[in-house]
């Protein structure tokens, strides 16, 4: 028993429900409880903000597109108004496409969440360089959990990141993308990050784990969360606190080995918590149904294409973007690149050319909206057609 106690002094700040009046009980008749039936007890939806359902708001009428530019034309942004002024072809083509499109996939990554305060890897200052990374691939390795001073290294930087995300709140761009759930014009988001900003939107939402069969969230973690700590033997999920350190124990692993001795059975061994999310070279725990998701909405004839605040250098995401682009352009939609960076030409050509390439912050783009559609929309319906009332997706003004 005195192993027992030291494994119980290093899982506090895990939150979990002891199973006391169970372990009180005639052991003779007790069977131990089973991975199953543990995960059932636990909650599986991260937290959305919000715990009331709201009402949403009505999808505009679809307009015929008018204008499409030429292959990987560029709207470069770095003056809202100016560019309104200057490029009203192919801001009104980016208004089309993300007003009137009804299933619309975002692809996300690092650069929608800049703006909320949230580093990207490749950025100069913040916390990732003050752990020595260069890359991504640096910083999160599963290679790293070979040495205790590099898991060390990796615990202190995921309790900064978790830190930071929790004074961070939602950026333009997140709540934008929320309204075209709202409006019910979203089909999914593909998030690379890890930091759950999306989901204090109320309108999106995920699961972890994911579910094997639908309804499926709308709000898919390609890499995992910043919120939660996975068990590396039994993979249940538990809330990440704030004092997590490195080489917790699994306390359900814990409390199976304790009534496992009860009974007289071996033990089995306990694993430890990791941070739930995906590092370089581990296997996917939700790998299987984010491919169930992506070939569903790969058949649901996907409109619209946003690949936003990413460089695509994850060869699995970039092979799903390029899936993605090929069915949207099946459907005639609209497939756009949204970054600070241009692409280079090995992406265009991977994925085969896009209809629009708009150089500029993430946040700048429900500005664009509603100005395009206060200077360009509202004004002509003024002067022309004052009786005629479109529903037009409103720009959020955080
Ligand atoms: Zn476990």
């Amino acid at each position: 028993m005195g192993k027992t106690t030291e494994h119980e002094s290093i899982v506090v700040g895990v939150k979990r429900e002891r199973q006391d009046s169970v372990l009180a009980s005639d052991t003779e008749t007790y069977l131990p409880p089973t991975p199953q039936s543990i995960r059932k007890k636990l909650p599986e939806k991260l937290p959305t903000g919000t715990e009331s359902t709201p009402t949403r708001r009505k999808r505009q009428k679809r307009v015929p597109l008018k204008y499409r530019p030429e292959k990987n034309a560029i709207l470069e942004v770095q003056d809202v108004t100016q560019a309104l002024l200057d490029e009203p072809e192919k801001v009104g083509f980016l208004y089309h496409a993300l007003t009137n499109s009804q299933r619309i996939i975002v692809v996300s990554g690092a650069g929608i969440s800049v703006a909320s305060g949230i580093p990207d890897f490749r950025s100069s200052k913040g916390i990732f360089s003050k752990y020595g990374g260069s890359s991504g691939k640096d910083l999160f390795d599963i290679n790293l959990f070979r040495s205790s001073d590099k898991i060390q290294q990796f615990t202190s930087m995921i309790r900064d990141l978790s830190n930071l995300v929790e004074r961070s709140k939602p950026s333009k761009f997140h709540h934008f993308i929320n309204q075209l759930a709202e409006t019910s014009n979203l089909l999914r988001v593909y998030t690379q990050n890890i930091d759950c900003l999306e989901l204090q939107c109320p309108y999106l939402e995920t699961k972890s784990p994911l579910p094997s069969k639908a309804p499926f969230p709308n709000v898919i973690q390609l890499h995992g969360n910043i919120k939660q700590v996975s068990c590396t033997k039994c993979h249940i999920n538990y809330p990440l606190e704030a004092n997590f350190s490195a080489k917790m124990s699994c306390p359900e692993c814990i409390e199976l080995d304790n009534v496992r001795e009860l009974v007289g059975k071996r033990t089995l061994g306990h694993g430890i918590l990791k941070p739930k999310i995906i590092l370089y070279n581990e296997h996917h725990p939700d790998g299987e149904a984010i491919g169930t998701i992506s070939e569903m909405d790969l058949k649901s004839r996907p409109d619209c294409l946003i690949v936003a605040g990413t460089s695509l250098k994850i060869p699995g995401v970039k092979r799903m973007v390029k899936e993605f682009a090929k069915a949207v352009k099946g459907c005639k939609g609209c497939v756009i690149w949204l970054n600070k960076e241009p692409p280079p030409t090995s992406i265009t050509n991977y994925i085969e050319n896009m209809d629009l390439i708009v150089v500029a912050d993430c946040d700048s783009i429900p500005d664009l909206v509603s100005g395009y559609k206060d200077k360009y929309i509202n004004k002509s319906l003024k002067t022309s057609t004052p009786q005629i009332k479109i529903d037009m997706l409103n720009t959020c003004k955080t």
